[in-house]
């Protein structure tokens, strides 16, 4: 017997994105439901491209644009975001139902270490004090090299030092 991992009941997510859709007035497509359903079946980090070849590994044939198409719906419902614009494009993360949190990013690798530092929320409620804002949210990404990477090439402050 086979378990089918891809039961719909088992995606929250679906059902956010079809009352958005319905919400918008827009059509409801097979061809949405298999890209979100993909999408929150592995909980990674990912790309248009990443996501086609993963679609199409399962013989499913869904073009690039439709990908593209259907993204920005599930970023304006709050079902994935943005992550980081890198190689001309944009990778993103699944964050529905899931806790704030924000990254540290391998410059080299491109590995991701995903934190929560809770004096965040100190510096929102100092900005929100200093400048009357209503915080809504914040986005952080903090650059370095990860442990592997400094001690496979020399730190580039080294570097420096022979040109
Ligand atoms: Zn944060
Ligand atoms: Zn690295
Ligand atoms: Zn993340």
């Amino acid at each position: 017997m086979v378990l089918n991992i891809h039961n719909k009941a088992n995606v929250p997510e679906l059902a956010v994105f079809k009352e958005f859709i319905r919400s918008r007035g827009l059509r409801q497509t097979q061809e949405r439901e298999t890209i979100v359903l993909e999408i929150f079946r592995k909980r990674e980090h990912f790309d248009v491209d990443e996501l086609f070849l993963r679609l199409l590994a399962q013989g499913k044939k869904i073009s690039k644009a439709s990908i593209y198409r259907t993204l920005p719906l599930l970023v304006d419902c709050g079902l994935i975001r943005e992550v980081n614009y890198e190689d001309g494009h944009w990778h993103y993360e699944q964050i529905y139902g899931r806790p704030h949190h924000c990254h540290l990013r391998c410059a080299q690798c491109g590995a991701i270490v995903e934190f929560e530092e809770p004096l965040m929320a100190v510096i929102e409620k100092k900005l929100a004090q200093a400048h009357g804002y209503q915080i809504t949210k914040h986005i952080l990404e903090v650059h370095g090299y990860c442990p592997q990477c400094q001690s496979q090439t020399p730190a580039p402050n080294h570097e420096e030092h022979h040109v």
